[in-house]
């Protein structure tokens, strides 16, 4: 499942983080989604209270960012708002995804001695 897949490369990325800083425990992660990045936040947070059992995370929280997806004509920048037909009203350019597609660790707070 591809949300297994990112919790536990999230969880490595972590946990390279905290190593690199002597860190004994890690309080709160915060990932930033996007809507288009195909990631369901409960099957995420669920993937995430198993994978992180025995880790430095076992006892932080995740916090989890939603971001809307943007659209945006690559001819002239205008945005597209949601709801809106994804091609430009000007130019008839198809619009691109500007954001909204991402997976991000936003935050990692740690416990350093
Ligand atoms: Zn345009």
């Amino acid at each position: 499942m591809h949300e297994y897949s990112i919790v536990s490369s999230l969880l490595e990325r972590v946990g390279a983080e905290a190593r690199a800083h002597n860190a004994i425990a890690v309080h709160r992660l915060t990932v930033r989604i996007g809507a288009a990045a195909g990631v369901d936040p409960d099957l995420l947070s669920k993937a995430y209270q198993m994978f992180r059992e025995g880790t430095l995370c076992a006892g932080a929280e995740l916090c989890v960012q939603r971001v809307e997806e943007q659209w945006a004509c690559p001819e002239c920048g205008r945005t597209i708002a949601r709801g809106e037909i994804l091609r430009c009203g000007q130019c008839a350019m198809p619009a691109r995804l500007v954001s909204g597609d991402e997976i991000i660790l936003e935050q990692i707070e740690m416990e350093v001695p």
